[in-house]
């Protein structure tokens, strides 16, 4: 039988190393690219971490797991191809396979919008993906079209990883990494089920607006019947990403709390950070729950400028509460032209980032990519570059929402070279 090697010797694979030796796989050494490592004891144990020639030469009949978080795993695999290993001896620890895929679909996302024209299921966010459409309010028609959009989202994925063409040709999410074969509900979304939705701040980006007009529209069923409806048809341990506007300032909250509670689901709210919520926080402390805040500044003036508040000193102090927790914090940064899109403001989002984040985002206002005829300015596409470079540089993982850059076929493509090479 092949030795187990696993590449990547960092937070990832300590976090995750007894759950992998519990589904069979006993690594001989690991493999890092930090010369630093090289020749210690992986933490806690008295597996050796080597670099990859000497593991490959002591090991010659061996199979390589890639040990680091799925963001980073394709730069990992693009590195050790050009290394000399052949793909057959490469998976990824966590499982699934490497296919030019959709995390959308494979991760599981799945929306209910609900709108006075009827309700949509949808299996990703993007308009030509998979979709089922009713008016109807009965029941089991409504279970009909949630599980005809999951077959549907299954059939998408199967062609993925057959690299057959499909409604997904040339969308922006559509990339190579490691992905799971089977399609399952793990985020639910449920979009525009809320009445009196609000905001504690009024960004100058925010599309939420319309959205929180539109929460006034007669809706075809309320907030607990619908997801009672579809929390039958679902996996337990799902993900809910609650909210229009700011969640920790909605009427719905103590309902929704209560919803998750009795259907143990996990929660991931987006927030302003401008509400310190106790009990997300103890959720988080549960692991229960993450947050993510888009900041998308560097300093405070540009903070309140963005936000229309000045309440940099407060966001910094609930941050500081919620990483106490020791939960999941994903901090955003939305490019806005000629307003953050300059090192200055990047340096300081990172100066707060390599405090408190579990994860950075890189997007930018979708509104105006949406509209826009002229491409993003040379800065801001060098700035987005610098950004990428810097959450490497401080270890940071990465994501970016390819979704916000579908318009621009070019600077996904230097987006994801910028990726590649780090
Ligand atoms: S590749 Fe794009 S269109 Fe296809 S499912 Fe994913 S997000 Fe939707
Ligand atoms: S925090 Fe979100 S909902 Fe509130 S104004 Fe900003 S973008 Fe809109």
């Amino acid at each position: 039988m092949a030795a187990t090697i696993f590449y990547g010797a960092g937070e990832y694979a300590r976090v995750n190393l007894t759950c992998w030796r519990d589904s069979g796989l006993n690594p001989v050494c690991f493999v890092d690219r930090d010369e630093k490592k090289h020749y210690t004891k992986f933490p806690g144990t008295e597996i050796e971490i080597l670099p990859l020639s000497e593991a490959i030469s002591r090991y010659p009949d061996y199979k390589i797991y890639i040990s680091v978080s799925p963001e980073n795993a394709v730069a990992v695999h693009n590195h050790l191809l050009e290394s000399g290993v052949s793909k057959e001896r490469i998976d990824f620890a966590g499982g699934g396979a490497f296919y030019k895929g959709c995390h959308m679909l494979s991760t599981g996302y799945f929306s209910i919008l609900q709108t006075s024209l009827g309700i949509k299921f949808r299996a990703c966010c993007c308009p030509q993906g998979p979709f089922t459409f009713t008016t109807s309010k009965d029941k089991d028609d409504l279970i009909h079209e949630l599980l005809k959009c999951e077959e549907i989202a299954q059939e998408l994925m199967d062609k993925h990883r057959n690299n057959e063409s499909c409604v997904c040709d040339g969308c922006a999410n559509l990339i190579d990494g490691y992905y799971s074969t089977k399609r399952r509900i793990q985020k639910l979304v449920p979009d525009g089920v809320y009445r009196g939705e609000r905001c504690n701040v009024s960004c100058i980006y925010c599309n939420a607006k319309g959205i929180l007009k539109n929460s006034k529209d007669e809706n075809y069923f309320s907030y607990d019947e619908i997801l009672d409806i579809v929390g039958e048809h679902i996996p337990d341990n799902v993900t809910l990403l609650p909210g229009a506007g700011e969640f920790f300032f909605s009427p719905n909250k103590e309902k929704i709390y209560e919803i998750m509670k009795n259907k143990n689901w996990h929660g991931l709210f987006l927030t302003n950070g401008l509400i310190f919520d106790k009990e997300a926080a103890d959720m988080m402390r549960q692991r229960k729950a993450s947050i993510d805040i888009s900041i998308d500044a560097g300093t405070r003036e540009t903070f309140a400028k963005i936000k229309s508040v000045n309440y940099w000193d407060k966001l910094l102090a609930n941050l500081e509460k919620y990483a106490q927790t020791g939960g999941y914090i994903q901090l955003k940064y939305i490019f806005l032209e000629n307003i953050n899109d300059n090192k200055t403001e990047i340096d300081g989002f990172f100066d707060v980032a390599v405090k408190y984040a579990s994860a950075v985002k890189i997007a930018a206002d979708m509104v105006d990519m949406k509209k826009r005829s002229t491409p993003l300015s040379e800065n801001c596409r060098d700035m987005m570059k610098y950004f990428i470079e810097t959450a490497k540089n401080k270890e940071i993982p990465l994501r970016v929402d390819w979704r916000v850059f579908d318009y621009d076929k070019e600077l996904c493509d230097e987006l994801k070279q910028a990726l590649a090479s780090c």
